[in-house]
């Protein structure tokens, strides 16, 4: 039975119907059936596999292929399974696993067809890596650089034989962080860059020698063959023991090693060089990158401005600054040559666990100094500096962006009073006990400060809901009074400053005031907008 209480005697009847026999179980809870294929009107044999809980789309194996194909088809492997979707690319209805089936089964004919037509060449490019080498190296190459790289072997490891870098004492942090630890004796690693994507020839594959490799180089890009050619002749001519090359190409990088095997020279001719060279096997690199770079980019959609190379400050590393700088770390904040500053006085202590970013081990310990620690162990590459003091006792200079988490408003205020003139400014802090979450951006004189929308006579008009927001205080005694709202209204707060910060990167912040609604019962009063600054403000006066 299906997974969603379908009879499996029904499906094998409709399939039959269709023409699809079943021919028995195979493996673990899988069931064969066997029919043609239909291909614009030309019929394959094929047979395919689906599991019994019929939860899966078939896995399609053509059996009757013509001969005389070229040795590399797009979406066909040498046995003839057949990829007609891309994984995840569609939402399977698990209620009808009839019509599933069926259409699957026409979409795999109509994909065979254009196949064996040479209609989806080009996919090729995008399958480069099914085809290209067994082994895996990483990559932590920040700068652009092209030339000679030291790269280290890996002790301990079987999963990747080397990692390239341009900064030996940062990669070794993010080894250490895998549990892995680099060889000390560099070997150079040679990097060039081609504008064309890679595809595989569809005869002659893989290269099997550097001759093969050098002339399929020819065929996609003739200009990097040279220079190929001539940085392998140089390393061989000047008597290295072998060559570890990576090729950077648009969107892919992939690589290959080759060691120099020399021939005994017994009398007779010298065989030339380049003969010999030509004829050495080559081992094909799988490139894995783990540089910051393609870290912070790698999710961001189209534009990649990050926060990457800038000097950034995050003021207060309480719920809402945990969580927040987590994200500004992902963000690329403290990577490629940039700078985050965590300011703090506070310890975190067992008042703040349930809805802290760190927790138990951190205890009764710094809040800036144990998030730097965590966010460093989790992030290797970045450079985070530590203040644990009271921000207003200590300059700043001129961040690039100086960002607010403290939820207090008299520092709130005094911070924009401060360094709102020279660095852009931005805020976020929880309304009351988490009805609402707000941010303030100001990065240029004509914005509101915190204080211009606070204080008479704008406060009204800035208000969140059409009542004042109420004022609920929690605890007492020695644990203090606080304000309570859980976790996940820090963590909206967090979200809704670090979306504002991107498309403040990106050029595109329409509104430097939003407002984000956590209770829905009561009314808004202010939605998204850009106050200006009140006139004779104390805070953000010129
Ligand atoms: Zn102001």
């Amino acid at each position: 039975m299906s997974v969603t209480g379908i009879e499996l005697s029904t499906y094998v009847d409709q399939l039959k119907r269709n023409g699809f026999t079943y021919s028995g179980k195979v493996g673990q809870g899988w069931l064969k059936f066997t029919g043609d294929l239909n291909a614009r009107g030309t019929a394959y044999a094929c047979e395919f596999l689906v599991p019994r809980t019929l939860d899966e789309i078939p896995l399609v194996t053509v059996k009757s292929l013509p001969r005389g194909l070229p040795k590399l088809l797009p979406h066909l492997t040498a046995s003839g399974y057949l990829c007609y979707i891309a994984a995840g690319s569609i939402a399977l209805d698990l209620f009808d696993p009839i019509g599933q089936t069926l259409a699957c089964l026409q979409q795999a004919g109509e994909v065979l067809a254009r196949v064996l037509a040479d209609e989806m060449v080009e996919d090729l490019v995008d399958e480069f890596y099914s085809f290209w080498g067994e082994h895996d190296c990483l990559l932590d190459i920040q700068g652009n650089l092209l030339g000679a790289h030291p790269a280290y072997f890996t002790e301990d490891t079987d999963t990747f034989a080397f990692v390239v870098s341009d900064d030996k004492a940062r990669t070794e942090r993010k080894l250490q962080a895998l549990g892995h630890r680099l060889k000390p004796q560099p070997i150079v690693t040679i990097r060039v860059r081609t504008s064309v994507r890679p595809f595989p020839l569809q005869k002659d594959w893989p290269p099997k020698d550097v001759g093969s490799l050098l002339r399929w180089q020819s065929a996609i890009d003739p200009s990097c063959r040279r220079r190929l050619e001539k940085k392998l002749m140089q390393r061989y001519q000047s008597g290295y023991e072998h060559a570890t090359v990576i090729i950077d190409s648009p969107g892919l990088h992939y690589g290959f090693f080759v060691k120099f095997n020399r021939p005994v020279h017994r009398g007779g001719r010298r065989r030339d060089s380049r003969q010999v060279v030509y004829g050495l096997p080559v081992t094909e690199l799988r490139c894995i990158r783990i540089d910051d770079k393609y870290i912070a980019e790698r999710s961001m959609p189209d534009v990649a401005k990050t926060l990457s190379s800038l000097d950034v400050v995050l003021v207060g590393c309480g719920t809402i600054g945990g969580f927040l700088a987590e994200m500004l770390v992902k963000a690329g904040a403290g990577s490629l040559g940039g700078r985050l500053t965590l300011v703090d006085c506070d310890s975190l202590g067992p008042q703040n666990l349930g809805r802290h970013r760190l927790g138990m081990p951190h205890m009764f310990k710094n809040k800036a100094v144990q998030m730097a620690a965590e966010l460093e162990r989790l992030a290797p590459g970045v450079r985070i500096d530590k203040k644990q003091v009271d921000v207003k006792t200590i300059q700043l200079g001129k961040p690039d962006l100086l960002i607010d988490t403290t939820g207090a408003q008299s520092l709130t205020d005094w911070l924009m009073w401060r360094y709102a003139k020279s660095s852009p400014m931005l805020a976020a802090w929880v309304e009351g006990p988490g009805l609402a979450v707000r941010a303030l951006m100001k990065h240029s004189p004509e914005h509101a400060c915190s204080r211009c929308i606070t204080q008479p006579p704008q406060s009204v008009a800035y208000q969140v809901f059409t009542e004042p927001t109420p004022t609920v205080l929690k605890g007492h005694g020695c644990e203090g009074l606080f304000v309570p709202f859980p976790a996940t209204a820090s963590i909206q707060a967090a979200s809704l400053a670090m979306e504002m910060l991107q498309a403040w990167l990106e050029g595109r912040l329409e509104h430097t005031l939003q407002t984000r609604v956590l209770d829905n019962k009561r009314t808004l009063k202010t939605g998204d907008c850009t106050p200006t600054r009140q006139e004779g403000c104390l805070a953000c006066h010129s």
